[in-house]
């Protein structure tokens, strides 16, 4: 099962993707994750992406779509795989596309989570993060057991530095401008599945099991 998660910055699907990844035994890709591990890590590509990231601006397309393409060849994807940030513009579908056609494969499903732009700025603003692992909590909607510390591994959690309120709306007006646009071109693919992102996390995750299938 091959998915795409679409949706604005904040509006769950990291969320979503983690636990569609468990219950299906596919593996969770998230761009996010990738380019902030790089950042962590000090490599050239977290160099490069940090530039982007930090003025809440996409990573340009020739540091990320061949880092996917790579990333689906690996061994742990015979099964599928839930992309998670990935794509975001048109050309990275294009993209991903014509590697899958290659392969005589295509998206199976992509699930856009819809929240309005009113409620992302304060889903943002208590947003937690891990960095080590990638889980993510709020303060108040998905609280740690212990505050400020991941329940999956312990490390400190933290607020990321392209949640703050000024970048978020930056974030936004990119999502609006690059990203949107993949609604209709996964509607013309036949693979679209449009889910309420307001709801609550285990009710919408319920709603997308049913979608997906047991
Ligand atoms: P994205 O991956 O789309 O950027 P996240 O999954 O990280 O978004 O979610 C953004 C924030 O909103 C996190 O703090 C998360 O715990 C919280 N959140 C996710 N889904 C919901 C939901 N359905 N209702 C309320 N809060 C949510
Ligand atoms: P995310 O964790 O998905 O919210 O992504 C955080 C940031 O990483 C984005 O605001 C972009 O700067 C960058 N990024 C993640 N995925 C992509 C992508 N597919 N294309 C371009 N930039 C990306």
């Amino acid at each position: 099962m091959k998915i795409i998660m679409l949706g604005a910055p904040g509006a769950g699907k990291g969320t979503q993707a983690k636990k569609i990844a468990e219950k299906y035994g596919i593996p969770h890709i998230s761009t996010g994750d990738i380019f902030r591990a790089n950042i962590k890590n000090g490599t050239e590509l977290g160099r490069k992406a940090k530039e982007f990231m930090k003025q809440g601006l996409l990573v340009p397309d020739e540091l990320t779509c061949d880092l996917v393409v790579d990333r689906i060849s690996q061994p742990d994807t015979s099964k599928g795989y839930i992309l998670d940030g990935f794509p975001r513009t048109i050309p990275q579908a294009e993209a991903l596309t014509d590697a899958l056609l290659e392969r005589g494969e295509k998206i199976d499903y992509a699930i856009d989570v819809e929240v309005p732009d009113e409620n992302i700025i304060r889903r943002m603003s208590g947003r937690r993060a891990c960095l080590a692992c990638g889980n993510t909590y709020h303060v108040e909607n998905n609280a740690p057991k212990v505050e400020g510390i991941c329940d999956a591994c312990g490390e400190k959690l933290t607020l990321r530095e392209d949640d703050k309120p000024e970048t978020v709306k930056k974030r936004l007006s990119v999502y609006h401008a690059q990203t949107q646009p993949l609604i209709d071109y996964y509607r013309a693919a036949g693979a679209l599945v449009e889910v309420d992102g307001t709801l609550d996390i285990e009710v919408l995750f319920n709603d997308i099991t049913k979608i997906l299938g047991a």
